[in-house]
């Protein structure tokens, strides 16, 4: 058997790939003129093909890296723990790296959410931190509270659970008799703003959306689930902090919790480590994957407060959260974590980003300057624009092709192009993602 090798070409791995792999978020069929790309390795915020080509990784792929491909100190810290402990079972047992991320974790956030529970995908931690909410308000006397809430456009994950939160058609619509749809309810997506309005404006609009809501139905609802500051796989809808802020006083008023989704837009992502921060604000429930374990290794966490933890802690097995995955804590991607939590701190990340933000504005500036370019914003480490109007279907596919050729990994979402690269961009690297992306409008609009 051919269990392959590097000096195979390039075409065969694809050939390979279409034949066996079933690929995630694609219409296979398209794969009849879209591109496949078989990567052979990488280095940095670069990927390489077999052919000798090379990719600028402007997504992080898929949001997950945070330093870069091949990164020599979250490979050092691998190499280490897999000469100490590659797995043990997290229920009855221990270890060293679980134990320090949920220290660093919760003293992260002043111990307002001192407890983590671990998983391995972003959309298992979404189910969790569902679960929880529903589970505390039946160990608390309240099995009424059996709703969610969550925000025009959200998107929390695919599994079944988590796409009754979510929002977004591609994902749900073939799904829709499968699982209980949540409420949905107004997002503060700045781009609603009508002529003179501001992003304040917008939030106010819908916190009063949200209010009245909850007005009617809080005795029914465990919790509201947000993706704080950034929706981003609706397509990078931003919205201001002052939304948050409001929103944890009303989940207050009316006695529900507050999940907030940090999946894509915690480590860093926004330029706060947490985007919560940003707003002032400690959600009941957090929920973390993508960049946590560096982008090397699936890992996923809730954290939570100790009011929630004391509402489960009892002799009773039944009022105990008796969730679990086999990967639960799985200790090579908790030493991936901490590995990159030593980078955060070793290289004040969150400093030097500041810099890396305004490089990304500048680029942003002359990219918005295009004819076809719409509503351009960012926050933090993501930057974004919208292109139209007389934008033809499949605006995505081809803008993913023409960036291939300009060296370069962008994969618009609808009419959406967006920036979310890894925290190692140069301000060379910088600038030339703005020129590239500026080569691929000419070539697709
Ligand atoms: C990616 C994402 C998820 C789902 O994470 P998976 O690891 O893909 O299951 C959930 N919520 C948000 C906000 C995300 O961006």
């Amino acid at each position: 058997m051919n269990t392959g090798s590097s000096h195979i070409s390039d075409s065969d791995w694809v050939a390979r790939s279409l034949a066996s792999v079933w690929h995630p978020c694609t219409q296979m069929q398209h794969h009849e003129t879209l591109p496949l790309v078989a990567l052979s390795h990488g280095k940095g915020a670069w990927l390489m093909d077999h052919q000798g080509r090379r990719y600028l990784d402007a997504v992080s792929s898929w949001w997950v890296n945070l330093f870069g491909h091949a990164n020599p100190r979250i490979n050092a810290a691998l190499k280490d723990q897999l000469d100490r402990l590659e797995h043990a079972m997290l229920a009855g047992f221990t270890h060293e790296p679980v134990v320090q991320l949920s220290e660093r974790l919760a003293a992260l956030t002043d111990h307002h959410l001192g407890h983590c529970f671990y998983a391995s995908d972003g959309a298992s931690a979404v189910e969790i931190a569902l679960k929880m909410s529903f589970h505390y308000w039946r160990n608390a006397g309240h099995p009424e509270k059996q709703e969610f809430v969550c925000l025009e456009g959200s998107y929390h994950g695919e599994t079944v659970g988590a796409l009754g939160v979510t929002d977004v058609p591609v994902f749900t619509e073939a799904y829709s008799g499968m699982y209980r749809r949540a409420h949905v309810v107004m997002s503060p997506d700045a781009r609603k703003a009508a002529d003179g309005e501001t992003g304040v404006d917008v939030a106010a609009r819908a916190i009063a959306a949200m209010r009245s809501f909850l007005e009617r139905r809080s005795a029914r609802i465990a919790a509201v689930i947000v993706e704080p500051l950034v929706q981003c796989a609706t397509g990078m809808a931003m919205h201001d902090p002052e939304y948050l802020r409001q929103l944890r006083a009303l989940c207050d008023e009316y006695r529900v919790h507050l999940i907030a989704d940090e999946i894509a837009v915690g480590c860093g992502r926004t330029g706060s480590f947490f985007a919560c921060e940003q707003a002032g604000i400690w959600p009941d429930f957090l929920c973390l994957s993508k960049g946590i374990s560096g982008g090397y290794l699936p890992l996923s966490l809730v954290m939570t407060s100790d009011t929630i933890y004391q509402a489960f802690y009892h002799p009773d097995i039944g009022r105990g959260f008796l969730h679990s995955h086999s990967y639960t804590g799985n200790p090579l991607a908790c030493r991936a974590a901490l590995a990159t939590l030593d980078i955060f701190d070793q290289d004040d990340v969150l400093a030097s980003n500041r810099q890396r933000m305004q490089w990304l504005g500048h680029a942003l500036s002359k990219v918005a300057a295009h004819p076809s370019v719409r509503h351009a914003r960012q926050r933090g480490m993501i930057a974004a624009f919208d292109v139209g109007p007389a934008i033809k279907e499949g605006f995505a596919r081809r803008c993913f092709t023409a960036a291939l050729e300009q060296e370069l990994l962008l994969r618009p979402i609808g009419t959406t192009v967006y920036w979310m690269p890894p925290y190692v961009l140069t301000q060379e690297e910088i600038a030339g993602l703005g020129e590239r992306t500026l080569r691929v409008l000419d070539a697709v609009c």
